[in-house]
């Protein structure tokens, strides 16, 4: 249970990593590959070049505060003074639903209310 909740704590951040790794790949390869043919847009493909190394460079430091804060949700999770789930005692996370916000547990996934 407990390598479930970090799963689904870090997840987010994983997932960022991996939408920034295929977003740089396209403004450095194949973005500037299909600019270089046009004559119009060639000038625009030294310029997609570099805006794929600042979105990894930017999809780093994003990645690096999300994990931060979810290693530090865990720590307070640990210490005791994160809320924590009514049934098994997991990290919960806030959400907004159909009928106002909840808590969803991100070890056991049951749904409380506050
Ligand atoms: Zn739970």
């Amino acid at each position: 249970m407990l390598e479930r909740m970090l799963f689904r704590l870090y997840l987010p951040s994983v997932l960022v990593l991996i939408g920034g790794w295929i977003l740089s790949y396209l403004f450095i390869t194949t973005i500037p590959s299909t600019f270089a043919e046009s004559k119009m847009l060639s000038a625009l493909a030294t310029k997609a070049s570099l805006a794929g190394g600042n979105i990894l460079w930017i999809t780093y430091a994003a990645v690096a505060l999300m994990a931060l804060y979810s290693t530090y949700r865990f720590w307070s999770w640990s210490n005791g003074n994160e809320c924590c789930c009514k049934k098994c005692g997991g990290v919960v996370s806030e959400r907004n639903g159909r009928y106002g916000p909840y808590l969803k547990c991100l070890a056991c996934s049951k749904t409380t209310d506050f």
